[in-house]
């Protein structure tokens, strides 16, 4: 590594901006719909070489809508990166064998969200196939899977409280070894279903939009620190909320990463996070970065022994001793 060369925790690659559904609480854009292509992506991660050795390939889009994703996973293992998808959970069965064999692939997050959107029928059938897959990678595979609910927060993911009784009935009766007694619902808390599987509840986020009215002047954020995106033109972004690419920096496709991170806006914008000034408008009326303020570990909380690989790690704090996730895996994630 150059000495100029920043090392990213994660690194988002849009590989698609297209989605086979169009789910309420997804970010809306303007930006042309595309797929990265085949040779773009290898420029990608030649270009990511030793500024990160895990990739998330997504940010907006569903990642196994894109024609070549096993291509793409072939060029990322022979690039050496790990990757962790993103998904939908409806497309699982005409990938299922990629899914369970592709070398790079070290988690899979399955947004069960998602399927509430759906018809009744097609939610149950998709919900069938997550856990099929689910069994079969605990069987034959190392993933890691974390398996997410937005819009479940502590006071709304009580069975009592009706909109996922059905979905925690059926995730019972597959798991019924889960470390964690989940019949009586899952109280705001994550739970290891499985060895390497995670439920993971958490409240919805708000994608930030420069519309909104702003939140904050000061505050810090972790992007650029422990993440960047690269949206599906090449556009590299600050991280994987930009969903319009208004915190552009530059083009991966047109300059070296260490240039893009040397130019005056990502400059200004670290710059501003390191002394708690939140300089761009989008990060002033994001409230997503609130997560990853540091948090104390619930002592008392079920116990993780795997840090940074529950299906949380864009929140994951990097050291140790301070590992929410080492303790509880239901802390909120990206999307
Ligand atoms: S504050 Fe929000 S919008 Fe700004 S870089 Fe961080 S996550 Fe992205």
């Amino acid at each position: 590594m150059s000495r100029n060369q920043v090392e990213f925790k994660k690194i988002y690659v849009e590989i698609t901006n297209r989605c086979n559904l169009g789910c309420s609480f997804c970010a809306r854009s303007d930006r042309p719909l595309l797929d990265m292509e085949l040779n773009a992506f290898a420029e990608v991660l030649k270009r990511l070489q030793g500024h990160t050795h895990d990739l998330s390939l997504h940010v907006l889009g569903e990642p196994l809508f894109h024609p070549q994703i096993a291509s793409l996973l072939a060029l990322c293992h022979a690039s050496g990166m790990r990757v962790n998808l993103t998904t939908n959970g409806t497309l699982l069965n005409g990938h299922r064998q990629l899914l369970l064999t592709a070398p790079a692939l070290h988690q899979l997050n399955i947004s069960l969200h998602s399927l509430n959107e759906l018809r009744a029928d097609t939610t149950r059938r998709h919900l069938k196939e997550i856990i099929a897959l689910v069994r079969e990678a605990i069987r034959s595979t190392a993933l890691y899977i974390s398996l997410r609910f937005w819009d479940m927060d502590a006071r709304t993911s009580s069975r009592d409280s009706g909109k996922h009784h059905w979905l925690l009935d059926e995730l019972v009766t597959a798991f019924t070894d889960a470390a964690v007694d989940i019949s009586s619902g899952l109280h705001g808390r994550g739970v290891l279903l499985a060895d390497r599987v995670f439920l993971n509840p958490e409240p919805q986020f708000a994608w930030p939009r420069l519309s909104s009215p702003e939140a904050d002047k000061y505050g810090s954020c972790r992007a650029l620190r422990d993440h960047l995106a690269i949206l599906v033109d090449g556009t590299v972004v600050a991280c994987c909320l930009d969903a319009d690419g208004h915190l552009a920096l530059g083009n991966i496709f047109h300059q070296s990463l260490v240039e893009i991170l040397a130019g005056p806006r990502a400059r200004r914008m670290r710059e501003g996070f390191a002394h708690q000034w939140l300089v761009e408008p989008l990060c002033r009326r994001c409230s997503y970065r609130r997560r990853f303020v540091r948090r104390i570990p619930d002592r008392s909380a079920s116990a993780c022994s795997e840090e940074g690989v529950c299906g949380e790690s864009e929140s994951c704090t990097p050291a140790k001793d301070v590992c929410v996730q080492q303790k509880n895996p239901s802390a909120s994630a990206g999307n």
